[in-house]
């Protein structure tokens, strides 16, 4: 099933999407929870982040080409960062260029969404923790990365972690191709398939350091292509049965 997150009218929901229609979801979609007809008409609506994590873990270097393409090792162990939740926007919401910066650049990644809370979680049960998938886009200002050392500015500013359009519980990461655009061309192209450590090693590392709660989100890494966004670029990051996560450039 897909899961998103809509306000209408001022009142923000949980909704389920089937045939381009949106049905409202009552109660917690990671406990119980009731589902309504989907009879809402997308355009009728303000899709939000398709997720409401407590945080929002983010794995570095985990594809050999894109370590490549910045002249770096592929670590030993995952190499992990946080993104603030103040950094999410929806499908269809600006990506703001923050003044501090001249370089910020777009990373196509697959997301993870935790379905329950869970600490030394081993590899071979980590499926049990996910709830489902979605596309993610780790926005950085790669010249603030480099300058600082620490990440936390170069990816944390507000609109820089893009999420949606929506959570698929149904989807295999197993061979996935992700698609990165920008103004039509091509920018990225990988497979989830050439991951370093796959997503149930990333759930177990990241869980011997600390607590992940339902609704918590996993970016896994992007592939090589990485690259420049300017003002008014459109960026479409495809990963194929998740659909598109559509953001335009701004400078404000
Ligand atoms: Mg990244």
């Amino acid at each position: 099933m897909k899961f998103l997150r809509y306000e209408q009218q001022g009142s923000v929901s949980w909704g389920w999407y089937f045939e381009d229609k949106i049905g409202k979801i009552d109660g917690n979609i990671f406990e119980n929870y009731r589902r309504f007809e989907a009879n809402i008409s997308i355009s009728d609506v303000n899709l939000l982040p398709a997720v409401a994590p407590t945080k929002i873990i983010c794995t570095g270097r985990n594809y050999a080409s894109h370590a490549a393409e910045h002249k770096v090792d592929v670590p030993e162990i995952p190499l992990i960062f946080l993104k603030p939740p103040s950094s999410l926007i929806g499908n269809n919401e600006k990506i703001v260029l923050p003044p501090q910066s001249s370089q910020v650049e777009h990373e196509a990644e697959l997301g993870v969404v935790i379905g329950k809370r869970g600490r030394w979680i081993d590899p071979e049960t980590a499926d049990d923790y996910i709830f489902g998938y979605t596309i993610a886009n780790d926005v950085t200002a790669r010249d603030l990365q480099r300058l600082d050392g620490q990440w936390t500015r170069g990816k944390g500013f507000d609109t820089f972690c893009p999420v949606g359009p929506f959570i698929d519980t149904e989807f295999d990461p197993s061979d996935a191709l992700i698609t990165c655009k920008v103004n039509q061309q091509v920018r990225q192209l990988g497979s989830t398939r050439d991951m370093v450590f796959p997503v149930e090693k990333l759930i177990a590392f990241i869980s011997s350091v600390m607590t992940l709660e339902p609704g918590d989100l996993i970016l896994t890494g992007t592939p090589a292509g990485v690259g420049v966004l300017s003002d008014k670029d459109i960026v479409e990051i495809e990963i194929e049965g998740l659909g598109v996560l559509k953001n335009r450039v701004s400078l404000k």
